[in-house]
C-alpha cells in the first residue's frame, strides 16, 4: 500500500524503452518538489507522454528508480499508487448519466454538497447552474451537448474530489476560444493548489503558469527552467 504522500517525485538514472534495444530515455534523472507544476514540452515523439506513463507505472523501467516521497513505485500496489497519482487524459471520459454522477465518479461516496463545492472551486459551477436541470442534467457519452471546455471543467471537478497528490495532465490540443481558455486556466490553477503536476502542455498560458519547463528531446531533458529563465 502506498501511504498518503506529499508529492515529491524523483527519477534516478532511469533507462526505459518500449522495445529492447530502443531506449527512449537513458540515465534520466530529475527531482520535482511537492506542489511544483512542471510543463513537459518538446517535439512529437520526444517522450513527453512516456515520462507521464512511467510515473503512474503504466510501464516498468529497465534501470534506475522512480520514487514518490522516497517510495519506489514498484513497491506498492497499482491501486494505491493510482490513488495518489491521478491521470487526466486529453479527452475527458464522460458517461451517460447526470452531471452530478459524472463528477461524483471521482469519489463515489461524495454528497451532492461536496460535488457542488468541488465544481465551484474549479469554476465548473457557473455553467452547470445555467443548465435546465442543473447538476441533474443528463449528458450522453457521445454527441452530448457539452463543449470541450465544459468536459474539461467536469474532469477538473472530478479530479478535485478524488484528490490525488500527483497529477498528470495531457493537455488537449483542440482549439478553444480565449474566454474559455482563461476560465480553464483559472479552474486548473485552483485544482493544482497543493499538488505536484506534470502537464504535457500545448497552451502558452499553461507553460507560463508552470514553475518549471522540461524541454524533452534527444532522449533526455535538454533544458529545464521557468518561463522567465528560458
Ligand atoms: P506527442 O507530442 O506526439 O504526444 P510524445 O512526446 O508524447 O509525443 P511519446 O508518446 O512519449 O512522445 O513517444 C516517445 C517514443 O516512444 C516515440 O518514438 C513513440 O513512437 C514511442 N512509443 C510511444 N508509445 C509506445 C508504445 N506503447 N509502444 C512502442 N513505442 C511507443
Ligand atoms: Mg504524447
Amino acid at each position: 500500500e502506498m501511504p498518503p504522500v506529499k508529492g515529491d517525485v524523483v527519477f534516478q538514472d532511469v533507462t526505459f524503452g518500449y522495445k529492447e534495444g530502443q531506449n527512449i530515455f537513458e540515465h534520466l534523472s530529475f527531482h520535482v518538489k511537492p506542489g511544483e507544476t512542471i510543463a513537459l514540452v518538446g517535439p512529437t515523439g520526444a517522450g513527453k507522454s512516456t515520462i507521464t506513463n512511467l510515473i503512474s507505472r503504466f510501464y516498468d523501467i529497465q534501470e534506475g528508480q522512480i520514487l514518490i516521497d522516497g517510495i519506489d513505485v514498484r513497491d506498492v500496489t497499482l491501486k494505491s499508487l493510482r490513488h495518489e497519482v491521478g491521470v487526466m487524459l486529453q479527452d475527458t471520459f464522460i458517461f451517460s448519466g447526470t452531471i452530478l454522477e459524472n463528477i461524483r465518479y471521482g469519489k463515489l461516496d461524495a454528497t451532492e454538497e461536496e460535488v457542488k463545492e468541488a465544481a465551484k472551486v474549479v469554476r465548473a459551477h457557473d455553467f452547470i447552474k445555467e443548465l435546465k436541470e442543473g447538476y441533474h442534467t443528463v449528458v450522453q457519452e457521445r454527441g452530448s451537448t457539452l463543449s470541450a471546455g465544459q468536459r474539461q471543467l467536469i474532469s477538473f471537478a472530478r479530479t478535485l474530489l478524488s484528490d490525488p497528490k500527483v497529477l498528470i495532465l495531457d493537455e488537449a490540443t483542440s482549439s478553444i476560444d480565449t474566454q474559455t481558455e482563461v476560465l480553464l486556466q483559472e479552474g486548473l490553477d485552483h485544482l493544482l493548489e497543493g499538488r505536484t503536476a506534470f502537464i504535457v502542455a500545448h497552451r502558452l498560458s499553461t507553460i507560463r503558469n508552470s514553475d518549471r519547463i522540461f524541454f524533452i528531446g534527444d532522449r533526455k531533458i535538454l533544458e529545464s527552467g521557468s518561463h522567465a529563465e528560458l
